[in-house]
């Protein structure tokens, strides 16, 4: 037996629970925005494994070009023997850099590393060991990125309390009653108190929190913290793995606030669902590494590469950083007749850029306090509307859609109309 019960016995026997699992049913089959159980079960896929797939599940042309691949051959390890697509891959992300000096673009396998070596490149150029990352951002689950990572629970443990020379500030938040000035203000004491901004190599964003609760980088911050960078010396990071490749209705959220980056992440919905992740960056600033400083086995696989090249012919050709704010914008509409009804539970106003919007669950009509344990039941009751969405969230009080942006208007008033059912439901 087959089942989903049979399934998770399977998994729990085999697999840490430490590994957690947002649904309590397995994938058997995926198409665009629609994704089948082993039972046969279709779901509306509004999660889109976190921002990873813009394109939709299996989008033909990234089948395609993955399967032209396959009868070439499907790996050598760059640093063995190099091949065409990583750096006709290369060439195109360095094309639509989000910055105007010149770019270079080297390929990893997953977010983490991404971040992982944009901290390299950062500490190696400018010779210094200090970062500044910021509270609710997230960056991955290694050592070092979960140190970056501005959220204790479930991140950080007592037993691995993170890597020396990381500092947070708080990001600026309207619920939280956090300015862009307090902001501005705690860096003013971190400068003061733990480390002088002439040892900080970098300061770290996502130009909107992903896990953190779709939390927008105001433009102001994203100004004054690239003249603090001009000032001293530092590099300004920008965290675009799950923001890139047209989900906030730019190619790169940060555009939006007009501010250039020395760094980008990109991982997630660059190949469409194959692992592949990367850094662009201003190409002085690789020059201090030396050869064999980078890279990794699997960095920048011929698959990913095969896979990311149709998923930037696909974003270009459907026009998909247009219709990220058409999406948006039908969604944003929606939540706020939400807000307005009685017969819902209580949520907040939305937050995001394009067609990555998240909303908080809130304990009391009227009321700012939010109910994560409620959140948490929405998701359970979207899931019996056969919906698959996450929340998100400091303490996992949000409720965040992104849905690939393939999606059509009638699968996006589907899920729109099972998310209202399960806030209904959860009432
Ligand atoms: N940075 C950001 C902004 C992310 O959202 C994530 C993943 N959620 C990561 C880094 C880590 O990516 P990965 O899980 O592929 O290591």
């Amino acid at each position: 037996m087959n089942g989903n019960n049979q399934l998770f016995e399977r998994r729990f026997a085999a697999v840490p629970a430490s590994v957690a699992n947002a649904t309590p049913v397995f994938a058997a089959k995926a198409l665009n925005s629609e994704v089948w159980d082993a039972e046969g079960n279709r779901y509306v896929d509004f999660a889109a494994g976190i921002a990873t797939l813009n394109v939709g599940h299996c989008h033909p042309r990234v089948i395609a070009a993955v399967e032209r691949q396959l009868t070439c051959f499907t790996h050598t390890a760059f640093q063995v023997m190099p091949y065409e697509n990583y750096i006709a891959l290369a060439e195109r992300l360095n094309a639509i850099a989000p910055f105007s000096a010149r770019a270079q673009t080297v390929l990893f396998t997953t977010g983490a590393e991404a971040v992982e070596n944009a901290v390299k490149i950062a500490r190696t150029a400018t010779d210094r060991a200090g970062i500044i990352s910021f509270t609710e951002g997230f960056h991955g689950r290694t050592s070092l990125t979960s140190t970056l990572t501005g959220k204790i629970e479930p991140y950080k443990s007592r037993r691995t309390p993170g890597l020396p020379n990381v500092f947070h500030v708080p990001f600026p938040s309207e619920a939280r009653g956090v300015t862009v000035e307090d902001s501005l203000r705690a860096l003013d004491f971190v400068f003061a108190a733990s480390i002088h901004p002439s040892n900080v190599a970098a300061i770290i964003l996502e130009p909107v929190q992903g896990e953190g609760g779709v939390n927008v980088a105001p433009r102001a911050l994203l100004t004054a913290l690239r003249a603090l960078c001009d000032a001293h010396g530092i590099l300004l990071i920008a965290d675009e793995v799950q923001t890139g490749f047209a989900r906030t209705g730019r190619m790169f959220a940060i555009e939006h606030s007009g501010v250039e980056p020395d760094l980008v992440t990109v991982a997630k919905s660059l190949a469409g669902g194959f692992p592949l992740s990367g850094v662009i960056g201003r190409a002085d600033l690789f020059a201090a590494l030396s050869p064999g400083t980078l890279g990794g086995t699997y960095g920048g696989s011929p698959i990913g590469c095969a896979a990311a090249l149709a998923v930037l012919d696909v974003i270009e050709e459907e026009g998909l950083v247009a219709r990220a704010s058409v999406i948006g914008d039908r969604l944003r509409g929606r939540i706020e007749g939400w807000g307005r009804r009685n017969d819902l539970l209580p949520i907040s106003p939305p937050r995001g850029l394009g067609a990555m919007v998240g909303f908080d669950i809130l304990a009391r009509r009227g009321s700012s306090e939010t109910d994560p344990a409620m959140a948490k039941t929405v998701c359970q009751r979207a899931l019996d509307q056969k919906l698959v969405v996450l929340n998100c969230g400091q303490r996992g009080e949000s409720i965040r859609i992104l849905a690939p942006l393939t999606a059509s208007d009638a699968i996006m008033d589907e899920g729109m109309e099972s998310l209202e059912a399960a806030l209904s439901a959860a009432l």
